[in-house]
Protein backbone atom coordinates (compact mmCIF):
# COMPACT_ATOMS: atom_id res chain seq x y z
CA UNK A 1 0.00 0.00 0.00
CA UNK A 2 0.99 3.53 -0.01
CA UNK A 3 1.24 5.77 2.42
CA UNK A 4 -1.49 7.97 2.98
CA UNK A 5 -1.76 12.03 1.79
CA UNK A 6 -3.57 12.99 5.06
CA UNK A 7 -3.23 12.67 8.93
CA UNK A 8 -0.91 11.49 11.32
CA UNK A 9 0.87 8.56 11.35
CA UNK A 10 3.01 6.69 14.38
CA UNK A 11 6.14 5.26 12.50
CA UNK A 12 8.78 3.19 14.23
CA UNK A 13 11.75 5.72 15.21
CA UNK A 14 13.97 3.43 13.54
CA UNK A 15 12.22 3.81 10.04
CA UNK A 16 12.95 7.84 9.62
CA UNK A 17 16.82 7.89 10.48
CA UNK A 18 17.17 7.13 14.15
CA UNK A 19 20.01 4.36 15.05
CA UNK A 20 18.07 3.13 18.12
CA UNK A 21 17.92 -1.17 16.78
CA UNK A 22 19.28 -3.37 19.22
CA UNK A 23 22.13 -3.29 17.00
CA UNK A 24 21.98 0.67 17.33
CA UNK A 25 21.34 1.00 13.50
CA UNK A 26 18.59 2.63 11.76
CA UNK A 27 16.58 1.11 8.95
CA UNK A 28 15.60 4.12 7.06
CA UNK A 29 12.95 4.46 4.78
CA UNK A 30 12.11 7.17 2.37
CA UNK A 31 8.67 7.64 2.74
CA UNK A 32 9.67 7.75 7.18
CA UNK A 33 11.86 10.59 6.07
CA UNK A 34 9.04 12.70 4.45
CA UNK A 35 6.49 11.86 6.85
CA UNK A 36 9.20 13.53 9.76
CA UNK A 37 9.60 16.56 7.29
CA UNK A 38 6.13 16.64 6.86
CA UNK A 39 5.83 17.44 10.38
CA UNK A 40 2.89 14.11 10.33
CA UNK A 41 4.95 11.15 11.87
CA UNK A 42 4.53 10.38 15.26
CA UNK A 43 8.17 8.33 16.09
CA UNK A 44 8.07 6.07 18.84
CA UNK A 45 11.16 3.71 19.53
CA UNK A 46 8.74 1.71 22.54
CA UNK A 47 11.71 -0.34 23.20
CA UNK A 48 13.49 2.96 24.17
CA UNK A 49 11.33 5.04 25.76
CA UNK A 50 10.46 1.76 28.16
CA UNK A 51 13.75 2.47 29.22
CA UNK A 52 16.26 -0.04 27.25
CA UNK A 53 19.13 0.91 26.29
CA UNK A 54 20.88 1.01 22.82
CA UNK A 55 22.90 -0.77 22.01
CA UNK A 56 21.22 -4.15 23.73
CA UNK A 57 20.08 -7.43 23.49
CA UNK A 58 18.05 -8.85 20.90
CA UNK A 59 15.09 -9.89 22.68
CA UNK A 60 12.48 -12.35 22.01
CA UNK A 61 8.58 -13.40 22.74
CA UNK A 62 8.22 -16.89 24.06
CA UNK A 63 5.60 -18.58 24.23
CA UNK A 64 2.92 -16.18 22.67
CA UNK A 65 2.85 -13.02 20.86
CA UNK A 66 2.31 -9.57 21.85
CA UNK A 67 -1.39 -9.72 22.53
CA UNK A 68 -0.59 -12.68 24.83
CA UNK A 69 1.77 -10.19 26.52
CA UNK A 70 -0.18 -7.48 26.69
CA UNK A 71 -3.02 -9.87 28.39
CA UNK A 72 -0.10 -11.80 30.70
CA UNK A 73 -0.03 -14.75 29.42
CA UNK A 74 3.53 -14.61 27.71
CA UNK A 75 6.59 -12.96 28.02
CA UNK A 76 9.72 -10.43 26.32
CA UNK A 77 13.15 -12.53 27.10
CA UNK A 78 16.50 -11.18 26.06
CA UNK A 79 19.33 -13.83 24.42
CA UNK A 80 20.93 -13.14 28.03
CA UNK A 81 17.64 -14.75 29.82
CA UNK A 82 16.85 -11.71 31.44
CA UNK A 83 12.93 -10.80 31.23
CA UNK A 84 11.92 -7.56 29.52
CA UNK A 85 8.49 -7.94 29.68
CA UNK A 86 7.95 -4.69 31.51
CA UNK A 87 9.91 -2.66 29.31
CA UNK A 88 8.09 -4.21 26.48
CA UNK A 89 4.78 -3.13 27.85
CA UNK A 90 5.85 0.58 29.67
CA UNK A 91 7.04 1.20 25.66
CA UNK A 92 3.75 -0.06 23.93
CA UNK A 93 1.80 2.23 26.73
CA UNK A 94 4.05 5.36 25.35
CA UNK A 95 3.47 4.67 21.99
CA UNK A 96 -0.28 4.38 22.99
CA UNK A 97 -0.51 7.44 24.38
CA UNK A 98 1.32 9.33 21.67
CA UNK A 99 -0.85 8.22 19.36
CA UNK A 100 -3.99 9.34 21.02
CA UNK A 101 -2.43 12.46 22.04
CA UNK A 102 -1.76 13.35 18.12
CA UNK A 103 -5.01 11.68 16.77
CA UNK A 104 -3.15 9.08 15.10
CA UNK A 105 -5.40 6.27 13.63
CA UNK A 106 -3.06 4.23 11.75
CA UNK A 107 0.81 3.45 12.47
CA UNK A 108 3.32 1.82 10.20
CA UNK A 109 5.69 0.02 12.00
CA UNK A 110 9.26 -2.32 11.66
CA UNK A 111 8.52 -5.50 10.18
CA UNK A 112 9.51 -8.59 12.48
CA UNK A 113 10.36 -6.60 15.57
CA UNK A 114 9.33 -8.32 19.00
CA UNK A 115 7.73 -4.51 19.77
CA UNK A 116 6.64 -3.15 16.19
CA UNK A 117 6.15 -6.39 14.39
CA UNK A 118 2.67 -6.61 12.62
CA UNK A 119 1.72 -10.08 11.43
CA UNK A 120 4.60 -12.04 11.70
CA UNK A 121 7.29 -12.34 14.70
CA UNK A 122 10.55 -14.24 15.60
CA UNK A 123 9.43 -17.22 17.05
CA UNK A 124 11.56 -17.37 20.73
CA UNK A 125 13.48 -19.58 20.12
CA UNK A 126 16.57 -17.10 18.47
CA UNK A 127 17.23 -19.15 15.60
CA UNK A 128 15.62 -17.27 12.70
CA UNK A 129 12.63 -19.11 12.89
CA UNK A 130 9.53 -17.03 12.56
CA UNK A 131 5.70 -17.35 14.04
CA UNK A 132 2.49 -15.43 13.24
CA UNK A 133 1.49 -12.63 15.50
CA UNK A 134 2.21 -9.13 16.45
CA UNK A 135 4.99 -7.49 18.70
CA UNK A 136 3.85 -5.74 22.04
CA UNK A 137 3.52 -2.36 20.68
CA UNK A 138 1.60 -3.72 17.31
CA UNK A 139 -0.94 -5.24 19.88
CA UNK A 140 -1.26 -2.68 22.22
CA UNK A 141 -1.68 -0.06 19.35
CA UNK A 142 -4.50 -2.73 17.60
CA UNK A 143 -6.60 -2.77 21.40
CA UNK A 144 -7.06 0.76 20.78
CA UNK A 145 -8.69 0.71 17.50
CA UNK A 146 -5.22 2.10 15.43
CA UNK A 147 -4.76 0.14 12.17
CA UNK A 148 -1.38 -1.10 12.16
CA UNK A 149 0.75 -1.81 9.00
CA UNK A 150 3.99 -3.59 8.86
CA UNK A 151 6.45 -1.71 6.77
CA UNK A 152 6.78 -4.03 4.10
CA UNK A 153 4.17 -3.95 3.15
CA UNK A 154 4.60 -0.15 2.13
CA UNK A 155 5.71 0.03 -1.31
S1 LIG B 1 11.49 -1.04 19.01
FE1 LIG B 1 10.57 -0.54 17.03
S2 LIG B 1 11.28 1.57 16.67
FE2 LIG B 1 12.62 0.73 18.23
S3 LIG B 1 14.35 -0.10 17.09
FE3 LIG B 1 12.89 -1.78 17.40
S4 LIG B 1 11.68 -1.78 15.54
FE4 LIG B 1 12.70 0.19 15.62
Amino acid sequence: MEIPTEGRIVVSACLAGVACTHEAEAKTREWAVQLVASGRAVLVCPEVAGGLPIPRPAAEIVDGDGADVVAGRAHVISEEGADVTENYLAGARVAADAARGAGARLAVLKARSPSCGCGEIYGGGFNKELREGDGVTAAMLKTEGIEVISDDKIE
